[in-house]
């Protein structure tokens, strides 16, 4: 299947100065839920921005159902849903009103079962007849997606979803943010929450200083960071690591006076009783041992780290 958004080589060069977006490409496939993952002022708004015909790119091209937003705006548009990261109602109108003008706006024909189906989707058919200033801060956010959906996109982009957001409304977030992929429809969501990357995300990600650091399933990046460390503290320091000891691929600390073990948590066997009976085979003494696991939050600052270097 051909990926729903195709992004080549997007530059962005905001008048003000340093590129915003450097020599971006980016593929997303139908039916995923991608998270972009990014610092503040990493370019995560420009690039969904453009992608969502705001703002005008300096170079590069974007599809969006295999409709170029620059030329063919109007088709590519029509298969996108937006939804803000600020709340933005009109106090007065009701649920069901404010919905149904949303996808007029798109230039569709009105068809109350599908504004119906949205609602219901989302829990707010009781509350259709509900000016949206009377709802509740998750009820306004779930207006806002109703609106998005309203004229039936293929894509949702959910902008920093959590952003101001309690706990509790955010797991509700998230679990509506499933129901509508189990739907088919395909969800780009940012954020700076790791935690929210890590929750909801089928692929990430991770964006720096206008560009892309990495794209990868997350199952793949969590199996990677399934691996452990296991550090061990030795009596003595160690030149050399014994020749009899090469299948750990044990690493040796600058001054010798540690030993580094990556060991698989998935694995059956980690390795580690087998590791210090032939260490003490070797004579060599541990004084103290300590296991650490990188996590993504670990993984994302390295990257980040590295690239400010
Ligand atoms: P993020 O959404 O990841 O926080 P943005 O896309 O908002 O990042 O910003 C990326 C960079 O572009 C930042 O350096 C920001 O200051 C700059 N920028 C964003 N919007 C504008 C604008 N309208 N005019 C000038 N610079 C901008």
């Amino acid at each position: 299947m051909p990926p729903i958004i195709s992004v080549s080589n997007l530059t962005k060069s905001y008048a003000s100065g340093t590129p915003a977006l450097n020599d971006v490409s980016l593929d997303i496939e139908q039916g995923e839920i991608l998270a972009l993952l990014g610092p503040n002022g990493a370019g995560k708004t420009t690039l969904i921005s453009i992608i969502c015909g705001l703002v005008t790119s300096t170079s590069g091209k974007v599809t969006v159902g295999g409709q170029d937003i620059v030329t063919d705006f109007r088709a590519a548009r029509r298969m996108i849903g937006l939804v803000p990261q600020d709340i933005a109602l009109e106090p007065f109108e009701t649920v069901i009103r404010t919905t149904r003008l949303s996808r007029g706006l798109f230039g569709e024909p009105r068809d109350d079962a599908y504004i119906e189906k949205v609602l219901r989707s989302l829990s707010l058919w009781d509350k259709r007849n509900s000016p949206t200033r009377e709802l509740s801060g998750g009820m306004k956010r779930r207006v806002l997606i109703a609106k998005a959906l309203s004229h039936g996109p293929r894509v949702l982009f959910l902008d920093e979803p959590s952003a101001g957001v309690d706990v509790e409304l955010r797991r509700e977030m998230w679990q509506l943010v499933r129901d509508l992929r189990a739907q088919g429809v395909t969800i780009i969501l940012t954020t700076h929450y790791i935690e929210e990357a890590e929750e909801m995300a089928d692929r990430i990600a991770i964006i720096n200083k206008g560009r892309i650091l990495l794209v990868q399933d997350k199952a793949d990046l969590m199996r990677k960071l399934g691996r452990k460390q296991l550090r061990l503290d030795l009596q003595k320091p160690l030149e050399i690591v014994p020749r009899s000891l090469i299948q750990y691929g044990l690493k040796r600390s600058q001054d010798g006076r540690a030993l580094i073990y990556d060991y698989d948590t998935q694995a059956e066997r980690t390795g580690i009783t087998r590791l210090i009976a032939d260490l003490a085979a070797e004579g060599i003494a541990v004084r103290d041992l300590d296991s650490s696991q990188s996590s993504l939050e670990q993984v994302f600052l390295e990257l980040v780290d590295e690239d400010s270097a």
